[in-house]
């Protein structure tokens, strides 16, 4: 295959232009047969990877898939793309198993979405073999090793693969893998010279905001009545908490669901499928609720508690702005919810303790950082991110920062001295130069950086050496008892003298006071979105519940939003819409491209009538004619001829404010005199210079209105 074939199946099949980072490489390397991994946040478009080697190869790709409501949303979704997809799992039964089995057998399909379970099993062998398979992909990759957090046993017998199919390619796909993890997916499914793809974790499009949590219920109250009939999603810690919030909310008028992994099946999947057919705008959940479910539109995550460690954290709010349009999360963080979970840790967890504590003492970090979240959480995931994010609380709030690249280099050095093999603790009391007795017998007081930061106190080092691992200048190995290790970052400050930026420690308490003052003010202004963009997500739910599916499937918000702001009406403008491909075209095009003609009316050309829409708009949100042109830096005559057309058109414009009965009357007067068609400035000079053009040309506009019976 081809990268230009690559190219044209993304356009027909998905509706888009351009691949993102890596997914062309990918491609091209399973094209080649060759083993690949690949980490990818959650929506940054891993499935691509394999779906478009799987449609245009011969041959069908395997996909495991561990969640089995996620495989029928895959299949969905496919379908309404145009391509060949089925599944097998355990919800179908015996004839229609053996169904999707005979399309596969008979190279009928494109993806064969597979359970563990299922490609494990004896008697799916002898089809495996006997099929023409062209790849092997397994999703949520991180589920073999038992390092992930979503460990699952039966993914560990895969190994078997390689052994059977040595020639057929595996790519491994996951949005949450650190250093162990991957090395353990590489080494469990005997990848051969396998090639790792590490795509940015970066998801711009959502925000990051921490509020101490404080009043909960109010605040997620005003938060969500910003947002009115945007889908969105709640953490809970516990069962009992989400069915008492959404009762709490639904009390407030919001309609709430809760969700917990207590409820039977039916329930469940009830309150699941609302959720998807954006019936039930809000969920409270237990971390169970998403994990099965692919929905593209989620607007909003908040976090009611803590997360357990900033894997969880980040997988969860990437629940959210999947299809790439804005998205806020938000998190609640008090020291009473580390507590709590330290206990449940405690209790439950004999496994690896002092990792899962440790992760956990993270997610604290960041909750109580005072630089850019996104930093932080990038440099969790080991990106060296060198630019603030501006789209976090702290980027719109900043504390003061002074110049720390002396106390940075100094502890950098201690670090680099110390071998990079002892915790911070340690690092700490070497700066002091302390006389603890392992610091002596040990030797670490002939170290060159012994006491070269001996005046500042125990504490604000904490503070600082949490800042520089923060923003990735250090990172802490969990495999190696938590000892600090220098990152290229660092390097940079050690020997190419780059400049640190630190928050002092005195302001943390100033800090705490302006987020209390800020926790007052009311929640971020609500997104802007038209009257055009809700017209088309109306259109888009009853062609989904028309045609049984959720509504993004038909097309993701992203692409509704393009489509609200270009207003295509033609076949060929639809078709540059990111997200519309053929078949979709063919399905859904007419039916948007008739909702978007009658919003705009048809006798506009459509060039004029967005400009005429932006004047309307603006009007009616009673900005006068001079107010409008100065913000469109378009001259006053052109707005009030806008503004003639529109109210020709029958929209609703006050014109008895701009023009008098008299006005009125001499212009459509004059007329009589004057020879068709009518000229502004034969009417201008025949009424003796008197009356203004655009005074003209409203009346024009009253005249005609009234001929037409408008
Ligand atoms: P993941 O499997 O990594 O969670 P998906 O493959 O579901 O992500 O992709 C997330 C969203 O991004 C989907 O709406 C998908 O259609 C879209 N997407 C994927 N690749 C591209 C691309 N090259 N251009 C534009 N959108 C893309
Ligand atoms: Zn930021």
């Amino acid at each position: 295959m081809t990268r230009s074939a690559a190219k044209e199946a993304l356009k027909k099949y998905f509706g888009y232009d351009t691949f993102r980072p890596m997914q062309a490489e990918i491609i091209e390397r399973i094209s080649q047969g060759k083993d690949t991994l690949v980490l990818m946040p959650t929506g940054g478009g891993k499935s691509v990877c394999y779906q478009i080697p799987a449609i245009t190869l011969p041959g069908t790709t395997v996909v495991v898939s561990p969640l089995i409501s996620l495989m029928k949303d895959q299949v969905e979704g496919l379908l309404a793309t145009g391509a060949r997809a089925a599944f097998l799992n355990s919800s179908l039964d015996d004839v229609e198993q053996r169904r999707v089995e005979d399309q596969f057998f008979n190279g009928e399909l494109d993806l064969l979405y597979v359970s563990p379970e299922k490609l494990v099993s004896q008697n799916f062998m002898p089809l495996l073999k006997r099929a023409t398979v062209n790849l092997f992909a397994i999703d949520e990759a991180h589920c073999i090793s038992s390092w992930g957090h979503d460990f699952r046993p039966e993914y560990t017998q895969m190994r078997f693969l390689k052994g059977e199919f040595k020639d057929i390619p595996v790519i491994a796909l996951t949005a949450t893998a650190d250093k162990l993890t991957r090395k353990d997916i590489i080494s469990q499914l005997h990848l051969k010279e396998p090639k790792t793809f590490i795509a940015s974790f970066d998801r711009p499009n959502l925000s990051l905001e921490v509020r101490p949590g404080q009043k909960r219920r109010e605040q997620i109250i005003r938060f969500i009545q910003k947002r009115p009939k945007q889908p969105g999603i709640i953490y809970c810690l516990s069962r009992r908490s989400t069915e008492e919030l959404a009762e709490k909310l639904r009390g407030a008028g919001i309609d709430a669901a809760h969700y917990h992994a207590g409820m039977n099946a039916d329930e469940r999947t009830k309150v699941q499928e609302d959720f998807i057919n954006d019936n039930t705008p809000v969920i409270c959940a237990t971390v169970a609720f998403g994990m099965g479910i692919d929905k593209s539109n989620v607007r909003w995550v908040i976090h009611y508690n803590l997360p357990k460690n900033i894997e969880s954290y980040y997988q969860e709010i990437g629940r959210a702005g999947r299809d790439g349009a804005d998205a806020d999360t938000l998190l609640f963080y008090s020291y009473q919810d580390v507590m709590v979970l330290e206990d449940i840790l405690k209790k439950n967890e004999s496994d690896m303790l002092d990792v899962k504590i440790a992760k956990l003492d993270r997610m604290r970090q960041y909750a109580e950082a005072v630089g850019c979240r996104r930093r932080i959480l990038l440099s969790y995931f080991s990106e060296d991110v060198q630019q603030d994010c501006g789209n976090c609380d702290i980027c719109k709030n900043p504390p003061k920062a002074f110049n720390g690249t002396v106390i940075a280099q100094k502890a950098l050095s201690a670090i680099y001295r110390l071998r990079q093999s002892v915790g911070m603790g340690t690092v700490i009391d070497v700066l002091r130069g302390s006389g603890k007795k392992e610091i002596l017998e040990r030797g670490y007081h002939n170290l060159k950086t012994y006491g070269a930061g001996r005046d500042i106190p125990f504490l604000e080092w904490q503070h600082y050496l949490l800042q520089l691992l923060n923003y990735g200048y250090i990172e802490i190995a969990h495999d190696q008892h938590g000892a600090v290790k220098l990152t290229p970052a660092s390097q940079r400050v050690l020997f190419e003298n780059e400049s640190v930026q630190l928050v002092r420690f005195a302001t943390i308490k100033e800090r705490q006071e302006v987020e209390k003052a800020r926790a007052k003010q009311t929640a971020k202004p609500q997104r802007v979105r038209d009257e055009l963009f809700e017209k088309l997500r109306q259109l888009r739910k009853q062609l989904a519940q028309e045609r049984g599916v959720p509504p993004y499937i038909v097309f993701n918000d992203a692409t509704l939003e393009e489509m609200a702001a270009t207003r295509p009406m033609t076949d060929e403008e639809m078709k540059n819409i990111n997200g519309v491909g053929e078949r979709k075209l063919q399905l859904y095009g007419s039916y948007f491209i008739d909702a978007i003609i009658e919003y705009v009316g048809p006798s506009s050309s459509h060039g004029k009538a967005s400009t005429y829409q932006v004047t309307y708009e603006m009007y009616q949100r009673g900005l006068s004619v001079e107010e409008i042109a100065r913000k469109r830096q378009i001259n006053l005559a052109t707005i009030y001829s806008h503004l003639a057309i529109l109210y020709e058109q029958g929209y609703d414009i006050a014109l008895e404010e701009m023009v008098s009965p008299a006005e009125v009357d001499k212009v459509l007067k004059s007329l009589r005199y004057l020879q068709e068609p009518y000229k502004l400035k034969d009417i201008y000079d025949y009424l003796g210079e008197q009356l203004p053009y655009h005074r003209i040309r409203l009346a024009l506009a009253y005249g005609k209105r009234e001929e037409t019976g408008g």
